[in-house]
C-alpha cells in the first residue's frame, strides 16, 4: 500500500529514483591521488621509504597550525598514544562527552584509567563545559573533547577549565578535519589533536590517522614510544620503555598527501551538501540539524537530523523506510554509558541525541538530485510532504 503510494508519489513529482543505495559516506580519488601511490609503490623504498610520511606530516601539521604531527594507523592509535605520552595510567580519570565513537573510552580503560562520562550541548553536540567542570575530581588527569561529526567543541571554556584545574587536554578531532574555531583549527588548542583518515571520513588514507601538538618534548616522546621505547640513539635494538607501534606506511601517506593537497574542496562540497539539505528540511516542525555557533565552523563531515520523541515515527523505523527507498543511514553514537561494561549515566541531552539522531548520506559523490529525492523521502515518510 504504501509502496503503491510511493510510486504514485514518484511518478507525480517525477522524482528522481536511485538504481543503487546511496551511501552515507564516500570519499574523492582523482587522478593526483593515483599518481602520488604509483609513485610510492614504484620509487619509495630504502632511502626513499619515509618521503611520503615526512612530506605528509609536515604539510599536515602546517595545514592545523601545529608545531609537530605524526602519521599513525588510525585515529585510535593516535588517542592512544596522545594519552599514553601523558601518562595516563591506573588511578586516572579522563573526562569523555557521552555522544562519541567507543574508540575514546576503549583507550582510556586499557590503559587502566577510568572514563568519566558527561552529557553534551543540545546544539553542537558536543561535551558541555558546565557538566565537565562539574565531573572534576582530585582523580581528573585529563579531558578529551570530541569535534563530533566535525562540529567544534567549545574549546575557549573547555581550555579555561583545563588550566584552572591542571588537567591535559588531548582532542579527537577525528572527524574534524577543516573545521575551525575562532580561526583555530580544531586538535590545535590542547596537549594533543588525534584525527583520523578512515575509509567514511573527510579525506582518507584507507585506513590511518595523525597525532598532533605543540609541545617539542611531548611530540619526541611520542614518536619514541611509538618506536616501542626504543632508545636509537643509544643502542640500535635497546629497548628503555615498553612501546606501541600505531605506524602508517608511506604508501598510505602518499594517498593522505594527494587528499591533503584537495582539502579546500571536499570541505566546501560537504558544506554544499548540508546546504542543500538545510533548504529542504529547515523548516520542519520536529527535526533539528547541525548546528553552528558564531565564530566557529563545522566541516560538515555527516549532515545529520535529530527527530522530536514526538514525532509520530520511532527513529529505526523511518531508517528502515529509507533503506526501503535506497537510502542508506547510520544512527547516532550511542551514549556511552549505556554499554554493559559502564554504569549508565543520567545524561538526558546525549540519551536525547544518540538514541534520536541520524546521520544522512553525505559521500563526497552525492549529488543535488540526490539530496533532494532523500530530502523529499524523509518528509514523506514523516507524513510532511
Ligand atoms: C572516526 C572516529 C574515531 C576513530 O578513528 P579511527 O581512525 O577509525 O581509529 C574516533 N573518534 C571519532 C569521534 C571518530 O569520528
Amino acid at each position: 500500500m504504501k509502496k503503491q503510494l510511493t510510486k504514485k508519489y514518484n511518478k507525480q513529482k517525477k522524482l528522481f529514483v536511485p538504481e543503487k543505495m546511496i551511501l552515507t559516506a564516500g570519499s574523492s580519488i582523482s587522478k593526483k591521488e593515483i599518481s602520488y601511490v604509483l609513485d610510492a609503490v614504484s620509487n619509495g623504498w630504502n632511502e626513499h621509504a619515509f618521503d611520503y610520511l615526512h612530506k605528509f606530516e609536515y604539510a599536515f601539521a602546517s595545514y592545523i597550525g601545529v608545531k609537530h604531527a605524526l602519521a599513525t594507523s588510525g585515529g585510535t592509535g593516535a588517542l592512544w598514544l596522545g594519552l599514553a605520552t601523558l601518562g595516563i595510567g591506573p588511578g586516572d580519570e579522563v573526562i569523555i562527552p557521552e555522544i562519541t565513537y567507543f574508540a575514546c573510552s576503549d583507550v582510556v580503560v586499557l590503559l587502566g584509567a577510568k572514563p568519566v562520562f558527561v552529557d553534551v550541548l543540545k546544539d553542537t553536540w558536543c561535551m558541555d563545559p558546565k557538566a565537565l567542570k562539574n565531573a572534576i575530581t582530585s582523580k581528573t588527569k585529563a579531558i578529551m573533547p570530541v569535534h563530533i561529526y566535525g562540529n567544534p567543541a567549545e574549546m575557549d571554556e573547555i581550555m579555561d577549565i583545563a588550566k584552572k584545574h591542571k588537567l591535559k587536554v588531548v582532542e579527537d578531532a577525528c572527524p574534524a578535519i577543516g573545521a575551525e574555531y575562532k580561526n583555530k583549527k580544531p586538535g590545535s588548542f590542547g596537549e594533543f589533536g588525534a584525527f583520523s583518515f578512515q575509509g567514511a571520513k573527510i579525506m582518507v588514507t584507507g585506513v590511518g590517522g595523525m597525532l598532533v601538538t605543540n609541545d617539542d618534548a611531548l611530540f619526541e616522546k611520542a614518536v619514541y614510544l611509538n618506536d616501542h621505547g626504543e632508545a636509537k640513539n643509544y643502542r640500535k635494538f635497546w629497548q628503555t620503555s615498553v612501546g606501541y607501534e600505531f605506524e602508517m606506511s608511506n604508501l598510505q601517506a602518499a594517498l593522505g598527501l594527494a587528499q591533503l593537497e584537495r582539502i579546500d574542496e571536499f570541505v566546501a562540497k560537504k558544506r554544499q551538501i548540508f546546504d542543500w539539505y538545510e533548504k529542504r528540511l529547515r523548516y520542519v516542525d520536529g527535526l533539528s540539524l547541525n548546528f553552528e555557533r558564531p565564530g566557529t565552523k563545522s566541516n560538515r563531515w555527516m549532515s545529520s537530523i535529530i527527530m522530536d520523541k514526538d514525532i509520530g515515527i520511532q527513529r529505526d523505523d523511518l531508517r528502515e523506510a529509507l533503506k526501503k527507498r535506497k537510502i542508506d543511514t547510520r544512527p547516532f553514537f550511542y551514549p556511552i554509558s549505556m554499554f554493559p561494561m559502564y554504569t549508565e549515566q543520567n545524561t538526558p541531552i546525549a540519551h536525547h541525541i544518540g538514541l534520536q539522531g541520524i546521520n544522512l548520506p553525505s559521500g563526497l559523490q552525492i549529488t543535488e538530485k540526490e539530496v533532494d529525492y532523500i530530502a523529499k523521502s524523509v518528509l514523506d515518510v514523516l507524513g510532511v510532504s
